[in-house]
């Protein structure tokens, strides 16, 4: 059984990323609704979602029978067939669907979502390469998140040449105008950090800065 007063989630399309996403949403408790046109998809998950059925989410009919509109998050996982995807996310944002996340292939496909009406585009290969290749360029990063084209949030590991010093000596603002948001302690997240707060061995940094900034950091030892 789901978690009755959470949030209600569809998945359409149950390839490597949709199914993912499922997957992760039911085992935190979620109650979810995953959804893909292949028969073989579907009985694959029947077992592992609380409800999976067998749409094919480009036909009307087929969206409003499933009470598509009663979910509160419907994510447009269709990753190859483009044209399913963007057909799917114009049906269920004429439905009236309050929040809808939709996968992109490339650029072009992302602006036509976003001019669909999409609450959320999400390119899942681009951001998962650029989080990879922050972490191979520097061993302390540990995580990294695009905000803007040129701002960013990094979750990064202590660099040694800052342990010891505070947080008003390690003087980043100035230095690369980064800002360290909060800093996890083993269990312990301290946020905002005061000045005075000393940079332990282990600690481990969220900051957010211009892209600039953070690989300057990325790039202490
Ligand atoms: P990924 O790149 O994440 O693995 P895929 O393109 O391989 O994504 O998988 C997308 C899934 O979406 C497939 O399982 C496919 O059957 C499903 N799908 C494609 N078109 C439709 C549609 N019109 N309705 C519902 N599911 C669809």
């Amino acid at each position: 059984m789901g978690k009755k007063d959470k949030k209600q989630f569809a998945i359409i399309g149950l390839g490597r990323f949709g199914s993912s996403v499922a997957l992760s949403l039911s085992k935190a408790g979620y109650d979810v609704l995953a959804i893909d046109s292949d028969e073989e998809r579907v009985q694959k998950f029947s077992d592992e979602v609380t409800h999976v059925v067998r749409a094919d989410t480009t036909d009307e009919a087929s969206l409003k029978a499933l009470g598509i509109r009663n979910f509160d998050t419907v994510v447009v996982a269709i990753g190859e067939d483009i044209q399913a995807n963007v057909l799917t996310t114009l049906l269920l944002k004429e439905i009236g669907v309050p929040h809808i996340v939709a996968k992109a292939r490339n650029e072009l496909h992302g602006k036509m979502l976003e001019k669909i009406g999409a609450d959320r585009v999400i390119y899942p290969e681009r951001d998962m390469g650029m989080r990879v290749a922050h972490s191979l360029v520097s061993a302390n990063v540990l995580d990294y998140i695009e905000l803007s084209p040129n701002l960013s949030l990094v979750e990064v590991a202590a660099p040694q040449a800052l342990l010891g010093r505070s947080l008003a000596e390690a003087n980043l603002r100035a230095r690369y105008g980064v800002n360290v948001v909060a800093i996890k302690r083993g269990e312990q997240i301290i946020v905002p950090p005061l000045p005075s707060e000393k940079i332990n061995d282990k600690d481990i940094m969220i900051v957010v800065g211009t892209n600039d900034g953070v690989q300057k950091l990325e790039e202490l030892e």
